[in-house]
């Protein structure tokens, strides 16, 4: 399976199954929905489309923050948006991109 990994401005969480050809969409607080994507779209223009977005960011997993790095932000108050910038652990970038532990429904 190729997953492909966005995050919006709500801090809601999109994995995309390339193969499958369905978008699993996470919000902050939990909650989990699933769809198929519509036929006749092509899933690749989709994530192109998405790419080129503002609101959108493509996380790799790589740059995931691990549950130790969660843990220090958190305790600093100081943490990584979606984006690289550096944030207060519940906040927002100057660029719209939410912090990881937003995103994590950490905080
Ligand atoms: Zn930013």
């Amino acid at each position: 399976m190729e997953a492909v990994n966005f995050v919006d401005a709500a801090g809601s969480f999109f994995t995309i199954n390339t193969q499958a050809r369905t978008v699993t969409v996470r919000s902050p607080f939990g909650a989990v929905r699933k769809y198929r994507v519509k036929d006749g779209v092509n899933v690749d223009e989709m994530i192109s489309r998405w790419a080129a977005r503002p609101d959108m960011w493509r996380v790799r997993r790589p740059s995931f923050p691990s549950e130790r790095t969660l843990e220090r932000w958190i305790s600093d108050g100081v943490a990584r948006a979606v984006d690289g910038c550096l944030v207060e652990a519940d906040g927002v970038c100057p660029h719209g991109a939410p912090a990881w532990p937003r995103v994590m429904g950490i905080i």
